[in-house]
This record gives C-alpha cells, sequence and structure tokens, in this order.
C-alpha cells in the first residue's frame, strides 16, 4: 500500500504475531480502495491509531480475539475499514463518495454504513436489487 501502515489496519497481538505477513489477513481490493479512497480526498485518514498511542485497533481487521461487534462483519474478512477522515465529518465523507462514486479511486467500495460518527466503508458484494454503493444500517 502506498499510505498505510500494516499496523495501522490490524490489532497490537495480530501485528505482534503476524508482522507484516498480516497483509494476506485482506482482501485485496479492499486495500486498494483504502488506499483509493486516501488518493481521492487528499487528506489523512486514521483506521487504528494504537502504534501512535491511541486506542483504536478493532477499525480494519478483527480478528477472533476481537471483542466488539458482529460475528459476520466484513471487519472479520479484511474487507472493511472504520476511518476517521481529516477534514470531514463521516456524514460528509459519504455524501462525497456517493457524488464520486464512479471515480476509478472509488469504484471498488460498495457499502457504507449509515448513521454513524465513523465512516465505514466494505467490498461486501452488491445483492441483487443493488447496482452501486448503497447505505445500511447496523
Ligand atoms: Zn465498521
Amino acid at each position: 500500500m502506498k499510505y498505510f501502515k500494516i499496523e495501522e489496519i490490524v490489532d497490537r497481538e495480530t501485528f505482534e504475531t503476524l508482522g507484516e505477513d498480516a497483509w494476506q489477513l485482506f482482501n485485496t481490493d479492499a486495500l486498494i480502495a483504502l488506499d483509493g479512497l486516501r488518493e481521492f480526498l487528499n487528506t489523512s485518514i486514521t483506521v487504528n491509531d494504537w502504534s501512535r498511542g491511541g486506542s483504536m485497533q478493532w477499525r480494519g481487521y478483527r480478528s477472533n480475539k476481537c471483542p466488539i461487534g458482529a460475528t459476520k462483519s466484513q471487519h472479520r474478512l479484511g474487507n472493511a475499514f472504520d476511518c476517521t477522515i481529516k477534514g470531514y465529518t463521516a456524514a460528509e465523507a459519504r455524501s462525497v463518495i456517493l457524488a464520486h462514486q464512479d471515480d476509478p479511486l472509488l469504484k471498488r467500495i460498495t457499502r457504507m454504513e449509515d448513521k454513524v460518527s465513523w465512516l465505514h466503508f466494505d467490498l461486501m458484494e452488491l445483492p441483487p436489487n443493488k447496482e452501486r454503493i448503497y447505505l445500511f444500517q447496523a
């Protein structure tokens, strides 16, 4: 990836156990989508911050040690990210992404979680009635 280090998208234990091999826990297209979003918005994006002394470590990949979130969450498949985006509220980010959803940098994104204060996006397979990015509520 161009813009992210592995410790920004996995938890501490996964990083300490697997190191750079942890890249393999992700869907490659999800990694490309995260870099693409970063490039499209041209501002800094925070997923996890534990490696910089923060408390967030479950906003990228969620291992089976993760106590939060749904068991079928796309995070557990390495296919989802929760992002804080400098200069944008989550609602603003969702609006901009929807307005430019066919941009090559954004085209891999299929879903965003609505009505939450972070930007959750993932690449879950589109259901038959959806053609492009759609919003869901947990
Ligand atoms: Zn999420």
